[in-house]
């Protein structure tokens, strides 16, 4: 393979700003850096990127290429594809980044074919192989992890965001960037509209401790339960998984998650949830995390530091009880 860029990360933004994935994408590189010699590159796509694409170069201190291509005003994977497919026809990266999000994963596998390369996606591990390396991807709501590796010469890979960290730029490297233009053909689809993402919860991110339902709590007259429990713990507040949320149980601002908040409390109480990596990924930084589920198995118990396992409908009736108690017990 020749290629001056092995490694290439594909950033991520959004109306001039950039989205904490570009940075995450780069700490997946540094960390398949650690395993397999060769330069990186980040790359970004738009219509005008002067004053992104030198910031991108500064708070990186890498080298940046920027393609502008003119009508390019926000994300479409049609014209990613076309521009970003002839930029590595003929060098072929080893391994192309992109974000597990919902503004790249319909790029990845269309740039995959294209170009001939495996597509490992949603992965949220490296694990080296010998000469090789694998990646690891959750399976069945995190459940289990698939070890994949890829069977060509390169590969592009998606990440789950939340799971790869970047430790900042190194002091001695200044960063560059590089500005193309390229134009693309007319593309087959049009974007209509842009619907603004939903809000999610300031006050979660406030709270010290969260009380999170999932849909363990079966019924929505248990939320009662929940809120109950929350009322008695100081600076707390309720949240929960997206199925609650969709059910409309919960409002969209409680959801935690991918396409929730992020949230890191002092104590996380997951209670009936089990552990999808689309939840995790909002919660798993959180002080201390105590989970309350009937299944010994469910994935949340990798990420808690206590576990009980129970059934709901037994257990908070006696946990509000014996808060209840202990308050009595010290006025
Ligand atoms: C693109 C995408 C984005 C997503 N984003 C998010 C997101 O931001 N946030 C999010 O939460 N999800 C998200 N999801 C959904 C996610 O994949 C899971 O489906 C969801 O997190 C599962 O919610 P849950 O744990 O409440 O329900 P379930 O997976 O149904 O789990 C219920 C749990 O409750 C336990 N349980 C059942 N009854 C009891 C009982 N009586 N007592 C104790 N335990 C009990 C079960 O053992 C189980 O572990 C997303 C999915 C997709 C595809």
């Amino acid at each position: 393979m020749s290629s001056q860029y092995p490694i290439i990360v594909l950033a991520e933004h959004d109306q001039g700003e950039l989205k904490p994935t570009t940075w995450e994408g780069l700490g997946l590189a540094r960390g398949i850096q650690a395993h397999f010699a060769g330069p990186l590159r980040l790359v970004i796509l738009g219509d005008s990127l002067k004053e992104i694409g030198k910031h991108l170069a500064e708070q990186s201190g890498e080298e940046v290429l920027a393609i502008q291509t003119p009508g390019l005003s926000g994300y479409h994977p049609e014209v990613y594809l076309q521009v970003l497919a002839d930029a590595f026809a003929l060098r072929l990266p080893a391994f192309i980044i992109i974000p597990h999000t919902s503004q790249s994963w319909d790029l990845a596998p269309r740039l995959a074919l294209r170009l001939k390369l495996a597509c490992l996606t949603g992965i949220t591990k490296i694990v080296p192989e010998g000469n090789g390396l694998g990646f690891l991807k959750p399976l069945y709501g995190g459940k289990i992890n698939a070890q994949l590796e890829p069977a060509t010469a390169g590969a592009v890979l998606t990440f789950e965001p939340g799971y790869f960290k970047w430790t900042g730029a190194p002091a001695d490297r200044p960063g560059s960037c590089e500005f193309k233009t390229v134009s693309s053909q007319p593309p087959p689809s049009e974007l209509l509209e842009r619907i603004p993402a939903r809000e999610t919860g300031a006050d979660l991110r406030a709270a010290e401790i969260i009380v999170a339902a999932g849909r363990g709590i079966s019924r929505p007259e248990n939320l009662d339960l929940v809120q109950s429990l929350a009322k008695r713990l100081p600076r707390s507040a309720v949240a929960g998984s997206r199925p609650l949320c969709d059910l409309g149980w919960l409002k969209y601002n409680q959801q935690v998650g991918l396409t929730g908040a992020t949230v890191s409390p002092k104590l996380y109480l997951a209670l009936g949830i089990s552990g999808a990596y689309q939840h995790v990924a909002g919660m798993k930084d959180s002080g201390f995390i105590v989970s309350v589920n009937r299944d010994p198995r469910a994935a949340i118990l990798n990420w808690s530091d206590l576990v009980i396992v129970e059934d709901l409908e037994t257990f908070l009736p006696l946990l509000i009880e014996t808060i209840q108690n202990l308050r009595r017990e010290s006025n």
